[in-house]
């Protein structure tokens, strides 16, 4: 049997993944789920972010749905720590990438669908693990970095301890499973194109490394057109035309900003799903951070979380289902009258989530 391992995390991620788990039994897929705790609440209570215990149930599981959980916990709450806990020194680092890490989640997947009646469908695919964000982040430079740069007209001026260097990295190896699975599941998804969103004119070298193992892994899939294009001109095109893609794949920096622009024509953090893919696991997660500021009010929108549920359907072998909870948000935004206050209505969490399981049944 299929058990997904959910983690409600913090703030308002126990509030969604409660209203969007009755998705499941609405579908009938019949699968197992088993509860863990991850986040701040879970470290405030017992020092650790991840318990050993939710790593066992995420590696026993086939797939783990998490809420949200807490980049950034308040101050203050440091005096409500355990007491063995307090003076210690320890601070609360975010779980996320040791998650990404432990699984080897090198890809985010994003669906940008339409709900509003426009027409577009297309995936915004991100590297995970590489690119600008893979931490060789400098300020005050040594030798090597200043050997690098200490002719550039700014650094000679300012010197070394305020110049700063941040490295994008490209490697072979990981551009090469980025693109395979952009072209896997272009292929697998019926989609007739993947755009790779990078930028050769000005990043020469890594761009050209880049195009290199795109055209590489391109010629493994003749079925599907390949193109590259400046990650600006795709930017303005994912609003101007978004009807025009199909999967969108980008190195870590470039895809974070177009993975948030595609939640933005969606219509909002409210409806944007997310899955990691890797190695060794999936998470799926809605795009939306704790959101500490309506937590506890019963008024989250809980389609993003609910879209999530789908995309975890598609991706664990449930196709149909997924594209049965799809069509009932998108029925459930366009009827609008069942909806949470970020889509202009009252609806509470609970009420916007009873109202697609009703038209699913
Ligand atoms: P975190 O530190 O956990 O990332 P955050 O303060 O960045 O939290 P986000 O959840 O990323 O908060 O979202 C930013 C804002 O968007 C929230 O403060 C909230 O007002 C709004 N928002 C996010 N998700 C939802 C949702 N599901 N329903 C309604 N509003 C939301
Ligand atoms: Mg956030």
């Amino acid at each position: 049997m299929t058990t997904i391992a959910v983690l409600p995390g913090d703030g308002i991620g126990p509030e969604v993944v409660e209203a969007a788990l009755p998705i499941l039994d609405a579908v009938g897929v019949g699968w197992a789920v088993e509860f863990g705790e991850i986040g701040w609440g879970c470290w405030r209570r017992e020092g650790e972010p991840i318990p050993s215990a939710t790593w066992d149930l995420i590696e026993r599981a086939d797939a783990t749905l998490m809420g949200a959980i807490t980049s950034k916990p308040p101050r203050e709450a440091e005096a409500e720590l355990p007491a063995d806990l307090q003076g210690t020194g320890r601070r609360y680092a975010s779980p996320v990438i040791a998650l990404r890490r432990r699984l080897g989640l090198y890809a985010n997947i994003r669906p940008i669908t339409d709900l509003y009646g426009a027409d577009f469908d297309f995936v915004v695919i991100r590297e995970n693990t590489e690119g600008l964000y893979a931490g060789y982040d400098y300020r005050g430079l040594d030798d090597d970095l200043w050997n690098l740069v200490g002719d550039h007209p700014g650094a000679v001026e300012s010197g070394r301890d305020d110049t700063a260097v941040a490295l994008r990295l490209q490697t072979r190896s990981g551009l090469d499973r980025i693109f395979r699975c952009a072209f896997d599941r272009a292929a697998a998804g019926g989609f007739t194109r993947v755009t790779l969103a990078d930028k050769p004119n000005v990043l020469r070298a890594s761009g050209e490394l880049a195009r290199e193992r795109f055209d590489a892994i391109a010629a493994e899939h003749p079925e599907v057109e390949a193109h590259t294009a400046n990650v600006d001109a795709v930017a303005m095109q994912m609003v101007r035309s978004p009807e025009s893609f199909g999967v969108i794949v980008a190195e870590n920096m470039f895809g974070d900003i177009l993975s948030d622009l595609g939640a933005g024509v969606m219509g909002g953090l409210g409806l944007a799903s997310s899955a990691n893919v890797g190695g060794r696991g999936s998470l799926f997660e809605p795009v939306h951070g704790s959101a500490p500021d309506i937590a506890g009010r019963g008024v989250a929108n809980p389609f993003a979380t609910i879209l999530t549920v789908g995309q975890m359907l598609a991706e664990l072998g449930a196709p149909d289902e997924s594209a049965r909870v799809r069509a009932a948000v998108r029925e459930a935004v366009q009827h609008g009258a069942v909806v949470t206050p970020d889509l202009g209505g009252t609806a509470s969490t609970a009420d916007a989530a009873a109202e697609v399981v009703r038209r699913l049944g």
